[in-house]
């Protein structure tokens, strides 16, 4: 069966064989008379659905040892509050806004940490750069920086994460991968943790991944729910509540496609991320070639996973988006606060679905310039 091309910014695209899968399983999971979504979460059928997909994802994104990895509930918009009541010590906290989705995560913290420092921003810039890391002053004694490594609406994503220690800084970084874990390798000896959504690249939504360094659990606030306290989180491997059981499922089987995935001589991550390069140049290229699109983020910012480019001309938004939808080419409208065309390219997006994209966009380039 084709499938249109879905550009969704999330809940996104989840690859065909995922879903197939999940499909021809949905009544009976391996002969065991029953569906993912009917299993107690402390049976051993689910027991065996959890750890296969903990272990598929330590070892793809080869997460040390020393992390933990968590299976939650909430949502990235949620761990804005778990992130401070774990790890803030209600001490001073460090934030780095790069776009909407770190503005919003320094506003949370204010409810939970003493004292909240932006040190950096790309807000004077209409977020379409990144402050270099170079030039940050971390606060002296704060609990955590935090960043968010891929802004999916403003569509700047860091290229490296940042080297806190070189900067003199021992304080933990925290990153908000939501919309692009398992995209490009991570650098786990410059993060303490890592928290996502899963409804971009992983599945579907509902299941909120935590990777965090061990040495920063066991110091929530009293006023922490036990259910987002990490340690007791950790210390229950993901079962202290229900976890969201159908989201873990469809991550782990979303895991052994990533691990089944070959390109240019690589495999897993590392295949993803040259599928992922290759995509990411073949749009900004036709968008940089054209006079009739404008992609508006410095070069060495862009993300690979979201783009956000504008029609010059405003008024034919809407033809634009038509068109597109009549060719097979869905939800690529922007986001609200920024207008204009976002297309996100996330690991189930194929170079075949950009290059239709592509297409489409000289094509009506011809018809309309
Ligand atoms: N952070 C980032 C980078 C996001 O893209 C999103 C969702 N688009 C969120 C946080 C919020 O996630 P949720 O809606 O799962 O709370």
């Amino acid at each position: 069966m084709t499938r249109p091309y879905n550009f969704s910014a999330g809940p996104a695209a989840i690859p065909a064989e995922v879903l197939e899968q999940a499909a021809a399983e949905m009544l009976d999971w391996h002969g065991s008379g029953m569906g993912v979504m009917e299993m107690s979460h402390r049976g051993k059928e689910f027991i065996s659905i959890y750890e296969q997909a903990e272990a598929d994802l330590r070892e793809l994104l080869s997460v040390p040892s020393q992390f933990k990895i968590l299976f939650m509930q909430g949502g990235g918009l949620a761990e804005n509050a778990i992130v401070p009541l774990n790890l803030s010590r209600a001490g001073v906290v460090d934030f780095v806004v790069t776009g909407s989705w770190s503005q919003k995560s320094q506003k949370e913290a204010r409810k939970y940490a003493a004292e909240v420092n932006v040190i950096a921003s790309g807000e004077a810039n209409g977020f379409t750069t990144l402050p270099d890391p170079a030039a940050w002053t971390p606060s002296r004694g704060a609990s955590y920086l935090h960043i968010c490594s891929n802004e999916t609406i403003n569509g700047v994503e860091f290229q490296e994460l940042p080297d806190l220690r070189g900067l003199g800084c021992d304080a933990p970084l925290v990153i908000d991968f939501s919309s692009h874990v398992a995209s490009r390798p991570v650098d786990w000896s410059r993060v303490g943790l890592a928290f996502g959504g899963a409804q971009k690249n992983l599945g579907p939504a509902g299941l909120t991944l935590v990777i965090v360094r061990e040495d920063l659990l066991g110091h929530a606030l009293p006023a922490c729910p036990s259910a987002f306290d990490y340690k007791t989180v950790a210390d229950n491997h993901s079962m202290y509540n229900t976890p969201p059981t159908w989201g873990i499922y469809v991550a782990g089987l979303t895991f052994q496609w990533l691990k089944r995935q070959r390109e240019g001589g690589h495999s897993g991550i590392a295949a993803m991320e040259q599928r992922n390069i290759a995509k990411a140049r073949l749009l900004y290229d036709a968008i940089d070639q054209s006079q009739f699109y404008v992609n508006k983020v410095a070069a060495n910012c862009r993300s690979r996973m979201n783009v956000p480019f504008f029609l010059r001309d405003e008024s034919r938004n809407d033809a634009f988006l038509a068109g597109a939808k009549e060719r097979g080419l869905l939800q690529l409208k922007g986001h609200k606060s920024v207008g204009g065309m976002r297309a996100s390219l996330y690991n189930a997006m194929p170079l075949a679905g950009v290059q239709a994209l592509v297409d489409y966009m000289r094509e009506f380039e011809q018809k309309n310039a």
